[in-house]
């Protein structure tokens, strides 16, 4: 399986922020939406950062509540690993088993087309397993003339 046919069933929308909102505008949408990343981005749409709840949780440790009225751009992670839809989901697994994070922006042609986080992965992850699962014990039982 591929990223291309989560997207498909989950949809490509992206909640996305410009690095000058304000953390607690961040914390806001996150909670609204009920996600773990906010994807930044530029005027032209491309990904600069992202901002997931650990950033936020992260800079209060650190710095107290006040870091509320900071903005997007003073936590948000810049390196972003993103994959492209043609991608394979073992392997967006494994990045983010390696890179310890739990969302991966889907770019294509430098245009941002969806998200995929690890509950998504997991999810499409133990259908096709289920899936092969069936398929196999239809198989052995096809042979055992049963
Ligand atoms: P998460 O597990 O997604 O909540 O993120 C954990 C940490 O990794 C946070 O510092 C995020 O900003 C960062 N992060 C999340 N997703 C990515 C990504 N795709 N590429 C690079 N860093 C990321």
């Amino acid at each position: 399986m591929n990223v291309a046919a989560i997207l498909k069933a989950k949809g490509g929308v992206v909640t996305t922020a410009r690095s000058d909102v304000r953390i607690e505008a961040i914390a806001g949408l996150l909670a609204h939406h009920r996600i773990g990343a906010i994807v930044i981005v530029g005027a032209d749409g491309k990904v600069q950062g992202i901002v997931s709840e650990r950033d936020i949780v992260k800079a209060i440790a650190a710095r107290g509540t006040m870091c509320l009225t900071e903005t997007a751009d003073a936590i948000m992670t810049r390196e972003v690993t993103t994959c492209e839809p043609d991608a394979r989901l073992d392997r967006v697994m494994s990045t983010m088993t390696t890179g310890r994070f739990r969302h991966v922006p889907v770019v294509e042609n430098g245009k941002l087309v969806g998200i995929v986080s690890i509950g998504d992965a997991v999810k499409h992850h133990i259908a096709e397993v289920e899936l092969e699962a069936h398929a196999l014990k239809n198989y052995v039982l096809a042979g055992s003339g049963g």
